[in-house]
């Protein structure tokens, strides 16, 4: 069934950011619509908690609660039908969502980088690890080894920790010198300091590596030992669970579809969080990865620009520019080290969905040949998985997007060339 849906403020995407826009935008009494293809809002951060009352995120709950705003669960926006009109999959149905004004909040998601045994079972993304215990996955008593780069691994070490995990190690691929320099410059925000100090505490007892990454997962069924590189010298040593991030990478898909410009990798804005698509805004981690207070800030000034109250937004914008900052450093930080391209073997596989190997790819010359000759980013993940690995190991650009942005049902696919209304408008121009 397909339902036709028309917003004033139509927001893609419901973690933080998107929030913040709803909330913001939804002040003026416009129709504003808020989809994300989870169950519950509150993105990567916050959609496992948001049933406590008494959370912040209860907070932006309440005050969307207390708005016109029409909330789209578990729907996911994967194609565009024509002018202002994008098609979105929900669970039994197929929606077609019209806007006078998009915001696009579709935040991050984890960067993977493949080395020997990174398939077997058991090894797993850090956010993804955390996410199947916030789930039920029982962790006390696990010995887990975290691995890789960010901020992201403190969060997870220190969330495990406190669900029993034992966290056995925890290798950052970042030197010591570059976290102190970082360290540093957070003095200049106390909030994210005490934050820092605070995780650090939490892993007290725990084993932390600097200049240490992993170098291969062991086991046959499952895992059974990682070695590591540890300030240069190998360790190995017996696990239940790896987890692996080597910080995030931003969901530019959509912007992308919709002709939005790049710079750097992100998603270009204006001060007011305006695309270089007219009429298209995006806010939150696709801006760049800048953390919960970015993608608050961004949201707010997003949302209250595209409902016409540039003047509120404008209360915001020195703060979002110490945020940025803030992401600027944490790019800086943590940009990997070229001695992780080394741990790839010939035999290693780069794309997981197609199982596709480091040594086939490796007679490619560009991401558009690795598609065409060997499939590579062709599976279920749509390159999300190694279209960035391959950008680090090859130099390659896999900015190149096509719909379906995820896999869908076939009738979803066919609504795109079974809609003759669409199409007249497509043709006319007209909303
Ligand atoms: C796996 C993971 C775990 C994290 N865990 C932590 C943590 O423990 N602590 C911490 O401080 N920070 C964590 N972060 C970082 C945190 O997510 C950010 O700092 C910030 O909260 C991002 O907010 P956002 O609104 O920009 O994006 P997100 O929170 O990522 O929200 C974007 C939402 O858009 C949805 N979406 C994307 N594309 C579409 C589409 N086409 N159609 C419909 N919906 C779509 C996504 O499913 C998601 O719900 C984590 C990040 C990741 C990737």
């Amino acid at each position: 069934m397909t339902l036709r849906k028309h917003f004033d403020v139509l927001i893609v995407g419901g973690g933080p950011a998107g929030m913040a826009a709803g909330a913001s935008a939804g002040e003026s009494g416009l129709h504003v619509g808020i989809v994300d293809d989870n169950l519950r809002l509150g993105g990567q951060i916050w959609r496992s908690d948001n049933t406590d009352v008494v959370s912040p995120v209860a907070d932006w709950i309440n005050r969307l609660k207390s708005l016109p705003i029409e909330v789209l669960p578990e729907t996911g926006v994967f194609q565009l039908l024509g002018p202002q009109t994008l098609l979105a999959e929900g669970r039994n149905k197929i929606f077609e969502l019209s806007y006078k004004k998009l915001i696009l909040a579709t935040g991050a998601r984890e960067r993977f980088l493949p080395f020997p045994g990174w398939t077997i079972p058991k090894v797993m993304g850090a956010g993804g690890l955390q996410a199947m215990v916030k789930s039920g996955l029982p962790i006390a008593g696990e010995r887990v080894v975290i691995a890789g780069t960010g901020p992201l691994l403190f969060a997870v070490a220190s969330y495990l920790h406190k669900h029993g995990a034992l966290i056995s190690l925890l290798c950052e691929q970042a030197s010591l010198s570059s976290l102190v320099r970082f360290a540093s410059w957070l003095v200049r925000q106390p909030g994210k300091l005490g934050q820092a100090l605070s995780l650090r505490k939490d892993l007290a007892g725990a084993h932390l590596a600097f200049n240490s990454w992993v170098v291969e997962a062991h086991g046959e069924k499952s895992l059974e030992a990682v070695t590591v590189s540890r300030n240069g010298k190998l360790q190995t040593m017996a696990c239940d669970y790896l987890a692996c991030g080597f910080h995030l990478v931003p969901n530019v898909e959509l912007a992308l579809l919709l002709g939005c410009a790049l710079r750097n990798g992100y998603i270009e804005v204006d001060d007011l969080q305006q695309t270089s698509v007219p009429d298209v805004f995006c806010a939150g981690e696709p801006t760049g990865i800048g953390g919960l207070d970015a993608s608050l800030l961004e949201g707010q000034i997003a949302g209250y620009a595209a409902s016409g109250h540039s003047e509120k937004a404008s209360q915001f914008l020195r703060q979002r520019d110490k945020q940025r900052k803030f992401a600027a450093a944490l790019d800086h930080t943590y940009q990997l080290r070229p001695e992780l391209k080394e741990l790839v073997k010939t035999d290693t596989i780069v794309c997981r969905c197609e199982d596709v190997t480091y040594g086939r790819l490796r007679q490619e010359n560009s991401w558009r040949e690795a598609k065409l000759y060997a499939r590579c980013g062709m599976g279920p993940c749509q390159g999300r998985v190694c279209g960035p690995a391959t950008k680090f190991l090859f130099h390659w650009n896999p900015e190149s997007v096509r719909p379906p942005l995820s896999p869908v049902r076939v009738d979803s696919f066919w609504a795109k060339f079974n809609n003759p209304a669409a199409e007249l408008s497509a043709a006319s121009g007209e909303k």
